[in-house]
């Protein structure tokens, strides 16, 4: 098999894991690439939660389901995903969180670390055993790198029996290609 990057080898692991009918979470919806994933693989018994705190992320995703007919099984909230706990309480089959600026939009505005441990902590009591959060990290940015290095401090400091944790990355790539932190919960 070929090598798959960072995107692709996360919708891998999700794909093997959710299943339909669960509930799921897209942390940063952006254009709505992983929405629409994350909505075929839970089906119409399921349900995806979406958050961005852009409102053009929120509307072009909205578009994106009408027309692929997902739209029934997805929930779009535009608030961060600081404050999923307002929205999620129960149990989650899996989670992605997609680091960094909304491609074709406005660079200055992205993910920061804080808010997204908040999340991340806000998820990890939500997942059911065997099911993941992956967390792909783009930080070639202005802010990506501070952003990437707490998500790994965080990450690398949970417990090893209750999570299992990974980093995947091409190590020999210029142009700081995407890495992928996967948290499961064992
Ligand atoms: N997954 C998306 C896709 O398939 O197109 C790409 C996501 S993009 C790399 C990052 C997104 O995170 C941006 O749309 C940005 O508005 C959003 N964002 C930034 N801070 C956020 C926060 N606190 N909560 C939720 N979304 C946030």
């Amino acid at each position: 098999m070929n090598l798959q990057s960072a995107l692709e080898f996360s919708h891998t692991i999700l794909k093997d894991n959710i299943t339909a009918g669960e509930t799921v979470i897209d942390a940063t919806v952006g254009n709505g690439n992983d929405t629409i994933f994350l909505a075929s693989l839970v089906g119409k018994t399921g349900r995806v939660y979406g958050f961005d705190i852009q409102q053009t992320a929120i509307d072009t995703t909205q578009q994106q389901l009408l027309l692929t007919g997902l739209q029934a099984q997805t929930t779009l909230i535009c608030d961060g995903h600081e404050n999923i706990s307002k929205y999620v309480t129960n149990q989650i089959g899996g989670a992605i969180f997609n680091l960094g600026y909304l491609p074709g939009g406005d660079k200055t505005v992205i993910t920061h670390g804080k808010t997204t441990i908040q999340a991340i902590k806000t998820l990890l009591p939500l997942l059911r055993r065997g099911a993941t959060i992956c967390i792909v990290i783009y930080y070639g940015h202005p802010g990506g790198n501070n952003e990437r290095q707490s998500v790994e401090q965080f990450a690398t400091k949970l417990d090893q029996k209750i999570f299992n944790v990974l980093e995947y990355q091409f190590i020999n790539q210029v142009n700081t290609p995407p890495r992928l932190v996967v948290i499961q919960k064992r």
